[in-house]
């Protein structure tokens, strides 16, 4: 089949990458002239495992091509995808549609013959109404249906997650796009579950869901808290809770809070969502709140142990929202440094992918260490920030001998803390403290 992509970011990329593997026949437009003219020369414009090697092998077959110009990409398309982005309103913190509607408006005038537009980004309930309204409006005579195809890949593992999906929802209020969208997705037939429903129910399923790991991610962070003042510990109790296969074993790692492309601004668009329907989303409106909260948190958890140590200076080891992505949108990385930065702290990072994209949020307010090893250089604290499994592989020793003072806040439970502890470190991880607990179990007694 012929697919036309609009977007070619993190969702729209892979994507048609693995379409492109599939079979189909796969052109990418962007209106980032130089994402295409890289794009163009056989490489990926961002980081996943596995991409590389897969862009190049179907852009050299001619199975995948990238272009700045609508009309190529969308003439004798049987598909098109959108996958822009829907960043919340800098205000209203609602999902800002003008990059679908501007798409929508372009793309309608180079309809040919029947077409299937599905929208990949994610969007409130009833945007599809609104995007089938303007394309007919713009072009009264297109032969086309407007459905939801929401996207559930996951940053860091999105060619892996194109080919195993947990499940494929279309949204389609026709049979004949449904038919369509078979074809197109064919391969996963006897692999995977593939839902047909309407396309509210569509495009609710991706906010409901995501606003749902959320809120599971900040419940474990707070039994992280319950943990450290009881004496618990979270690793135990998440990995007691994860064996019940009601709750499930995933999205159980206490950490420094969600964050990323899309926990953020989904669940502040779902919330804004219910607010216009006058529906309370209690359990939402406070996960966005503590969630804030507990980035801060985690920053004086930092600043506390280097409270006696003037000019002090932290290394950070980890800048992307989470392990195996560049992606530094609303990392919690990013809120930590700059609550640190704020409080006078000198700041050294390193990550094994995300430098350049931290570069463009941070700037020169923090230096950029070659490796992890350099970030710890006479540091009088160390932060980790990201779960990047060589962080787990640090040689501690190695690490004793580069800092001035020893003392690490682990915000992932990555490291060894007999380890650590052995080797004269003040080592405070998540939802796990000796000292917290022993005060505790102190004031029973
Ligand atoms: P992104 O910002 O990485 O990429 C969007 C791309 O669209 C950009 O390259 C931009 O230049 C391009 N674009 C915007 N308007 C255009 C136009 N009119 N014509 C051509 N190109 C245009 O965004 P993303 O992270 O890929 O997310 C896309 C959507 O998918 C969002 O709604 C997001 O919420 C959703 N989503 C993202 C993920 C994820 O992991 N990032 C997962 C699931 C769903």
């Amino acid at each position: 089949m012929k697919v036309g992509i609009i977007g070619t970011g993190y969702v729209g990329l892979p994507t048609g990458v693995g379409l492109a593997e599939l079979g189909h026949d796969v052109v990418c437009i962007d209106k980032d002239i130089a994402k295409i003219k890289t794009l163009q020369s056989g490489k990926a414009t961002l980081y996943e495992e596995g991409l590389d090697e897969l862009l190049q092998k179907n852009f050299s077959n001619n199975k995948i091509k990238f272009t700045t110009s609508m009309e190529e990409g969308i003439k004798g398309a049987d598909v098109v995808l959108l996958a822009v982005g829907t960043p919340p309103h800098p205000v209203t913190k609602e999902a800002d549609l003008q990059y679908i509607f501007a798409a929508a408006e372009e793309l309608a005038e180079y309809l040919t013959g029947y077409t299937v537009v599905a929208v990949k980004s994610t969007v409130p309930v009833g945007t599809g109404d609104k995007v089938e309204t303007l394309i007919k409006k713009t072009n009264p005579t297109a032969d086309v249906d407007i459905i939801s195809v929401p996207e559930f890949l996951r940053e860091g593992y999105a060619v892996k997650d194109f080919f195993n999906p947990d499940r494929i929802v279309i949204g389609s209020n026709t049979e004949r796009a449904k038919k369509v969208m078979a074809e197109l997705y064919s391969y996963f037939a006897d692999k995977t579950e593939i839902l047909y429903v309407n396309r509210r129910s569509s495009e609710t399923i991706k906010y409901a869901s995501n606003a749902f790991l959320a809120v599971k991610i900040h419940y474990i962070n707070e039994m992280a808290n319950f943990c450290e003042q009881t004496g618990a510990d979270i690793n135990e109790v998440a990995k007691g809770m994860g064996l019940d296969k009601r709750i499930g074993n995933r999205f159980l790692n206490a950490g420094p809070g969600y964050g990323g492309s899309c926990f953020p601004k989904d669940t502040m668009a779902m919330a804004y969502i219910a607010r216009q329907y006058g529906v309370n989303m209690s359990i939402i409106e406070n996960v966005i709140k503590e969630n804030a909260n507990r980035k801060k948190q985690m920053a004086h958890r930092i600043l506390e142990t280097i409270s006696d140590i003037p000019q002090a200076r932290i290394a950070v080891l980890g800048l992307a929202f989470k392990e195996g992505t560049d992606d530094c949108r609303e990392s919690p990385a990013m809120d930590i440094i700059n609550e640190l930065l704020a409080h006078g702290a000198t700041i050294t990072a390193y990550d094994p992918q995300a430098m350049e994209n931290a570069k463009k949020i941070l700037g020169e307010k923090i230096s950029y260490a070659p490796d992890a090893y350099s970030a710890t250089e006479k540091a009088d604290a160390l932060a980790i920030l990201t779960e990047w499994p060589e962080f787990k592989s640090l040689n501690l020793n190695k690490v004793s001998i580069c800092m001035k003072n020893k003392n690490i806040v682990d915000c992932r439970n990555m490291l060894n803390k007999e380890q650590a502890v052995a080797l004269g470190f003040n080592y405070s991880c998540i939802g796990y403290d000796y000292h917290v607990a022993s005060k505790y179990l102190k004031q029973v007694a």
